[in-house]
């Protein structure tokens, strides 16, 4: 493993020309970069390189390029997170807010024709009230009297059924408006979230590490980060299959979540690699806090969820890093990953 940092590079996206050959310039370049990372242009692996070669998403080349600056050959994990998270988060987050666009509009403009009709009735009112003064003024008998009033009472019921509608309407409006909020943070959350271990992904994490470098920042206050990363899990998927590989990624990413979820936040990363932003916690305690997590994961008797068979030991590594003045993200990550190329170094199932 070698140090990297968050993405930083500039792309090298190629503009797009939109010309009539683009897309088959793009398929090709895709199709010769997944032969070159040894990726087979499965449909979601395709999908990737393709968007990669048009250079339609500044942030996934920028992902693919660190990536490969690091020397890390982007594997069809790495692929298909980055499928899931990018180009699958981008496309359903568009499709929501434009939804809820529509949906909006659709309201909106149901709420002026309410206004409208509304401010109709009432002018029409209006007139009404001025006519009937008019004419109960002029009235000479108690008929004609009586007429007015009988008038006057209709126009009356008329506009307070008219007025009782809109309120109804408007209470309507209001229920879908508040629906549509809950969909949009739902969306949002989604985005958020890594889809197979239900815990944050890296888009969460990007954003969760710069305020709590800003809130350390501003009060001072300490604040510690780490990478976890599982060990040797290159041979635990050899040896019982990416399916329970899988299961396993999920148990110890849950795991770390669990207990750390009182200090702070815990995302999957990379693959199998997890970040741990520990807001107001010392190196010390970190690194205390991280060895408890360690062992828990070392003591678990893990067995195959269909056979029982054991599976032995997982063990999960860590370097740490902790915040100081004028420090800056790239610069803790950086210094954690040293920290956990230590650990593996060491020996693994260790914190550094
Ligand atoms: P080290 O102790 O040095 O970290 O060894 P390692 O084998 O864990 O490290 P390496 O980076 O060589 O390999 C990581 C492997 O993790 C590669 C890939 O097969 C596996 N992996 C990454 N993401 C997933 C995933 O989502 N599911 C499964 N089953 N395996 C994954
Ligand atoms: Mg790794
Ligand atoms: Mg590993």
């Amino acid at each position: 493993m070698s140090s990297r940092s968050t993405a930083k590079t500039a792309s090298a996206a190629h503009p797009a020309s939109g010309g009539f050959d683009d897309p088959f310039r793009f398929a090709a370049e895709a199709l010769s970069l997944a032969k070159a990372h040894g990726t087979p242009p499965e449909p979601d692996t395709f999908k990737v390189w393709y968007t990669y070669a048009a250079g339609s998403s500044l942030v996934l080349n920028q992902r693919i390029e660190s990536l490969i600056a690091d020397g890390t050959q982007p594997s069809v994990y790495d692929l298909s997170a980055l499928n899931g998270e990018i180009i699958e988060a981008d496309k359903s987050a568009d499709a929501a807010c434009s939804q809820a666009g529509d949906s909006l509009r659709k309201e909106m403009e149901e709420v002026q024709t309410f206004i409208r009709s509304y401010l109709q009735t009432t002018e029409r009112y209006e007139g009404t009230i001025d006519d009937t003064t008019k004419s109960l003024s002029e009235a000479s008998t108690a008929a004609e009297v009586e007429t007015v009033i009988a008038l006057m009472i209709r126009e009356n019921q008329r506009v307070r059924a008219q007025t009782q509608q809109l309120s109804a309407s408007l209470r309507e409006t209001q229920d879908e408006i508040i629906r549509l909020q809950d969909k949009l943070s739902q969306s949002r959350k989604a985005e958020m979230q890594d889809p197979m271990t239900g815990l944050n992904n890296r888009r969460f994490f990007q954003q969760a590490i710069a305020s709590a470098l800003a809130h350390a920042e501003t009060f001072g206050q300490p604040m510690s980060f780490a990478i976890a990363d599982i060990d040797h899990f290159k041979s635990v998927n050899d040896r019982f299959g990416h399916q329970i590989g899988d299961e396993i990624l999920k148990f110890v990413g849950t795991f770390i979540d669990k207990k750390l979820k009182e200090h702070g936040t815990v995302s999957r990363y990379g693959g199998e690699e997890f970040a741990i932003i520990l807001p107001n916690i010392t190196i010390e305690t970190a690194r205390a806090l991280l060895e408890d997590v360690k062992d828990g994961i070392a003591g678990a008797r893990l067995v195959t969820s269909k056979s029982n068979k054991p599976i032995g030991a997982v063990t999960v590594s860590f370097g740490v890093s902790s915040w100081s003045e004028g420090d800056d993200i790239d610069g803790l990550f950086d210094r954690a990953d040293r920290q956990l190329y230590e650990a593996k170094n060491a020996g693994r199932n260790l914190v550094r």
